[in-house]
């Protein structure tokens, strides 16, 4: 096993599969992926964003000794796919309305990323060559069920369901004790706050035992309502504040939690004249 230099790793034990929970670090936006270990094979969600870390993902993912069936890239934000390139050999898959979006977003992403990070970000991004839709998919005895999740963090998401195993691969759908990104707009303009309450209800009834969030530790069922708190109170700092009071108005409303930059964020596709 190689030395973890920068990934926090947690192993999360479930019925039939190993989740290999890997997170970045704060420049990196704190950002998860996670590896499904199955009895023979592995399946990759996302994969990071910085170069140093997507490497050390990859080189993790080779030292368990199982051939990876596939990717899936659960949307089109650049934190969960700008790593693929250490992916190009293996088969890759997102909703084919992510892999358009991602089509038409790369240019300002990589833009946007290289003029923070400079090559520590790709200057190739390598998109998915597979679509998938919503429904279930068996890979070596395990069911993975698939959810298309529609105007909420992003346009269009995937979450990622084990049945069997009580498990919620949610990636974006929630955030754990880490700032919301709600600079998401729906294509015909509105804000992302009430397609991604009603999604959050959604997943609430199902009753998972494990909940695992794209930004943050692993949790259970209880951060779903934690999120549409959130959310709701987002959304009234949205509609009471200005370019110049948002980043200060979000922090003081949220103590405690992390990554002022996905704050920043948020600010610079709100108020896009600051
Ligand atoms: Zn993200």
């Amino acid at each position: 096993m190689p030395n973890q230099e920068n990934l926090t790793i947690t192993k999360i034990p479930r019925n039939n599969v190993v989740i290999h929970f890997c997170s970045s670090p704060d420049n990196g936006e704190r950002v998860n992926a996670q590896i499904v270990e199955t009895k023979n094979k592995l399946v990759i969600v996302d994969t990071l964003l910085l170069r140093p870390y997507a490497k050390e993902f990859r080189q993790y993912a080779d030292s368990l000794g199982k051939p990876i069936d596939r990717v899936f890239i659960t949307h089109a934000h650049p934190d969960h796919w700008f790593g693929s390139e250490f992916f190009q050999d293996i088969d890759c898959y997102a909703l084919p309305q992510t892999i358009e979006e991602m089509k038409v977003m790369a240019p300002i992403a990589l833009g946007f990323h290289r003029g923070m990070e400079g090559d520590l970000v790709t200057d190739q991004p390598y998109f998915p060559g597979q679509t998938v839709g919503p429904g279930d998919i068996v890979i070596d005895s395990v069911t993975f069920r698939l959810h298309e999740i529609l105007s909420a963090e992003d346009l269009f998401m995937l979450a990622i369901d084990l049945p069997d195993e009580k498990t919620l691969i949610a990636q974006d759908l929630v955030y754990n004790k880490v700032h919301l990104f709600v600079g998401q707009r729906s294509q015909e303009g509105t804000f992302c706050f009430d397609g991604w309450i009603s999604a959050l209800n959604k997943f609430d009834k199902v009753g998972y035992e494990v909940v695992l969030p794209g930004h943050g530790a692993p949790t259970d069922a209880s951060i779903f309502q934690e999120n549409i708190r959130n959310i709701e109170i987002m959304r009234d700092i949205v509609a009471s504040s200005t370019g110049e009071n948002f980043v200060q108005n979000t922090l003081d409303a949220f103590p405690g939690y992390g990554l002022r930059s996905m704050v920043e964020m948020s600010a610079f596709f709100l108020f896009p004249s600051k």
